[in-house]
């Protein structure tokens, strides 16, 4: 830390992404990344436009927000782009919480959640996972404080169903509840369709991962036409141009080749399903997951271990070092190429 580096952020601890080493090559298992490349339409799209990168992107990214709203049955004003769903959380963390309304969310999530309340300087309450990893949607009623839910949630997988998060959103009429729904497309029922039913919900998706632009940064905050305002008068003070025109070409020219990604979905999960029988079968215990990744914990060997034969071995997945799920690793779903070697690796692992 310098000394001109603000006293405001001296506690702050920074959000630690997954490794991305450049030492060797790796099997790639631990950012949840797409296990496949985008359409060759997006590399055309992308060419093309880079042509025009003297000129700004669109700040309100029309084009892009009504194709977006056509395929998800809304309109283009309860729509916000974003740099990456971090950036449309983050911009959530900024318009619907304070000192007087806490942010609210699982002790088992999404790791940046802290990460968002401590740099905006708003308090923060976790509420428990169940013993078997689940959220039981009951100890969120009337929580006095703006929600955040990933559904699926991570880095255990398991969804909650629209009928429960309804619940949740009944229950708070007073609270923001966001739904975070960066895997839904794995498997999960996603609250988008009731954003004109319930005016404080805010459901955010990400075209990092279903729609395989992790590179591109892409998210996007679907909500009542008065949220997104709010969130737009906060896009506006931080960052207008936050969608670049090489990511707002790459998205379009996504959103014109669905059945492409719906096909690489349906693949993710079936590859999912074979990864966990194996596993099963190899000792692993694993939660539900709904989601392109899976979190598993094993009876014989330690998580830390696991992890750091697997990369000895050229197998990268992830960790994490939290009190509950230390035993444990999350594994994302690769090809069924990459997800044969990682099952015969940890055979290899476990028989030594
Ligand atoms: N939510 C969850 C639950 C995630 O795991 C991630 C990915 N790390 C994100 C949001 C943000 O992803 P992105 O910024 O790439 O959209």
């Amino acid at each position: 830390m310098s000394r001109y580096f603000s006293d405001k952020y001296a506690d702050l601890e920074a959000y630690v992404p997954g490794e991305q080493p450049k030492d060797q090559h790796y099997i790639k298992l631990n950012t949840n990344e797409n296990a496949f490349p985008p359409h060759p339409a997006v590399a055309k799209a992308v060419a093309e436009e880079s042509g025009k990168l003297h000129l700004y992107s669109d700040p309100e990214c029309r084009e892009l927000r009504e194709a977006l709203a056509a395929r998800l049955e809304v309109e283009p004003e309860e729509l916000l782009m974003t740099n990456g769903s971090d950036e449309i959380l983050n911009f959530a963390f900024m318009a619907f919480c304070d000192e007087y309304t806490p942010a609210v969310f699982p002790d088992i999530t999404y790791g940046f959640y802290p990460v968002f309340a401590a740099v905006n300087r708003v308090p923060y309450r976790e509420i428990p996972l169940e013993e078997d990893l689940t959220i039981d949607p009951e100890k969120y009623t009337q929580t006095a404080g703006t929600i955040f839910i990933a559904n699926p949630n991570a880095p255990t997988g398991i969804a909650l169903t629209r009928g429960q998060i309804e619940g949740i959103l009944q229950s708070n009429p007073y609270n923001v509840v966001v739904v975070d729904e960066a895997y839904v497309d794995f498997g999960a029922e996603s609250c988008i369709p009731l954003i004109r039913e319930y005016e404080n919900l805010l459901v955010t998706q990400t075209f990092s991962k279903s729609r395989s632009l992790a590179g591109g940064r892409l998210g996007f905050g679907a909500g009542n036409p008065e949220l997104i305002r709010d969130l737009n008068t906060v896009k506006y003070s931080t960052n207008p141009y936050n969608v670049n025109r090489l990511t707002n070409a790459a998205a379009l020219a996504c959103l014109t080749n669905d059945e492409y990604y719906t096909e690489n979905c349906r693949t993710i999960a079936d590859t999912r399903e074979w990864t966990a029988r194996e596993m099963k079968r190899l000792g692993f215990e694993l939660t539900p997951s709904s989601a392109n990744f899976l979190f598993a914990v094993h009876p014989r060997i330690d998580g830390e271990t696991f992890y750091r034969e697997m990369k000895e071995r050229g197998i990268l997945i992830r960790h994490f070092s939290g009190a509950r799920i230390r035993e444990y690793n999350r594994i994302s779903v690769g090809t069924r190429e990459q997800m044969e070697t990682f099952v015969r690796t940890a055979a290899a692992i476990l028989e030594s």
